[in-house]
């Protein structure tokens, strides 16, 4: 399973969205996204797929949660011939996170042939598991293109029968100095081929690869919507030295279940991190010293409603596909008015509303007018006095996150862990909630007032016939 998307929170409704059955799909992959209950195109994929069906180059730009994958995934996917057992497409991303959940849904959307093989390949991990993986033949390959490119060098990739070449958040991969490594990558491909770019800015840099890489590209924009009818915006005016004070206030006073806050800095990250547990706020940050597992971590416990808010400069923050997110808080108001809509558009997806709270110093005021200018809003304007929390208890997750130490190396499966804690253990369906295999350990989401219940009977009792280590990922 997914650690970050979830199948059941679609993307921005679109009411007038049209059919994929539009499409010159095959009716397996039509009947597969009607499981999937993709009913509609998402406006990234009505823009895009006509275009990527009929073979042409494409250079996209859409907001984060827009679709992309599958965007991209349905005309690379219909192009696959799973019976020649040779990597026929390629798919680039800046991290592996962003690989992880690309080959996640690649593979949801593969399932209409069940032979079809897709392998992430990405720094971090051991060579040796990626060149067997290699070995045994793979159709499509996500990846790092650093790691990509290792492979290359080593002969244990081989690309003369890839069709398609994508490369997604380009100019992410960019800003982290991919430039070189993915222009590689992309000369080992063979000239009759796809490309297919998205990326959420134009910097130099894209223009150049696209000049270089892509052949008379098509290009698609849609530019941010601003949804105002679905994300409640309000800023409250504050002192510097209210201002990380505040955050828990606005937290207690709203109680939204998953907020992510953004800092301009890793520092007040910190900062704000450690305020946030003294008040006994369940808080994570995700920062660039955190090991890979560590990351994994924060990210599923805060996907799967353990953690109530994710602190994260927009870096930290671009690409992740989080569903279900009550509200955003700008911890400070960004100087770039597109940053600023991007961040709020986080919140508010699907058909709930969120709310989009900022936190704004005499200094910022400009900035506010700035953004009120490009959104056509009047700026609706508060005072932390309104905010009254006394006696308020602080705000708990509703569930807590439990580590079972197994994972897909061990051939554990959601299920395994799903039966062994509604079979002996007792608990009904609606305790347990998202469940992560990782190659190590399975994560499972459980209502905290059983949380330590549940870990006392999964140790003594089996999953998957074999005993197991489990502990909660909190105090
Ligand atoms: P992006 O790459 O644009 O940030 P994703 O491709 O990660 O967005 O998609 C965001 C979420 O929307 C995923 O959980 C995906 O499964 C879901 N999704 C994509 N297309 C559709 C669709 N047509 N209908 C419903 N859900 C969709
Ligand atoms: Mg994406």
């Amino acid at each position: 399973m997914n650690p970050i998307t979830s199948p059941s929170s679609p993307p921005a409704a679109n009411t007038t969205g049209q059919s994929f059955a539009e499409l010159p799909l095959s009716p397996a992959l039509l009947a597969t996204l009607n499981q999937l209950e993709y009913h509609t195109m998402t406006p990234i994929q009505a823009a895009s797929l006509p275009i990527t069906l009929a073979g042409h180059d494409l250079i996209a730009q859409a907001k984060t949660g827009s679709g992309k994958t599958a965007a991209f995934a349905l005309a690379l996917l219909s192009k696959i011939n799973p019976r020649y057992f040779a990597v026929q497409a390629i798919v680039l991303c800046p991290t592996r996170e962003l690989a992880d959940q690309v080959t996640q849904e690649i593979r949801r959307l593969a399932r209409f042939a069940d032979n079809i093989k897709i392998i992430s390949l990405c720094g971090g991990s051991t060579m040796r598991p990626q060149i067997a993986s290699l070995e045994h033949g793979a159709h499509i390959v996500v990846g790092t293109p650093g790691r990509i490119m290792d492979h290359l060098q080593r002969d244990s990739l081989k690309l003369e029968a890839l069709n398609t070449l994508v490369l997604d958040e380009a100019d992410r991969m960019l800003d982290m100095g991919f430039y070189d490594d993915i222009a590689y990558v992309a000369k080992q491909c063979p000239l009759e081929r796809q490309t297919v770019m998205f990326s959420a800015t134009y910097p130099e840099g894209i223009t150049r690869l696209a000049r270089h890489f892509l052949h008379n590209p098509h290009e698609v924009k849609l530019l941010e919507k601003h949804e105002t009818t679905k994300i409640r915006q309000r800023f409250y005016e504050i002192s510097n030295e209210q201002r990380l004070e505040a955050v828990g206030l606005l937290l207690n006073h709203y109680r939204p279940v998953s907020t992510l806050a953004f800092c301009n800095t890793k520092q007040q990250c910190r900062d704000l991190l450690a305020i946030l547990h003294a008040q006994g706020i369940h808080a994570l940050t995700l920062n660039g010293d955190l090991e890979q597992r560590e990351r994994d971590q924060v990210l599923i416990q805060f996907a799967n409603r353990s953690c109530s808010v994710l602190v994260a400069t927009d870096v930290a923050a671009r690409g992740l596909d989080i569903a279900q997110l009550e509200a955003v808080i700008n911890v400070d108001v960004t100087p770039d008015p597109e940053i600023h809509i991007h961040r709020i558009g986080r919140t508010g997806r699907a058909d709930d509303e969120g709310w989009a709270l900022s936190l704004c110093s005499h200094a910022e005021m400009r900035r506010v007018t700035s953004i009120a200018k490009m959104m056509d809003i009047e700026p609706e304007w508060h005072a932390l006095t309104e905010l009254r929390n006394v006696n308020v208890t602080a705000l708990v997750p509703p569930m807590v996150t439990l580590q079972v130490l197994g994972g897909r190396k061990e051939k554990i499966r959601a299920g395994d862990v799903l039966g062994a804690l509604t079979g002996e253990a007792g608990f009904t369906r609606e305790q347990v909630g998202k469940i992560t295999v990782t190659d190590q350990s399975t994560y499972v989401a459980v209502a905290r007032n059983i949380a330590r219940d549940a870990v006392r009977k999964l140790t003594a009792g089996k999953v998957k016939g074999k005993t197991v280590k489990v502990r909660a990922l909190e105090d």
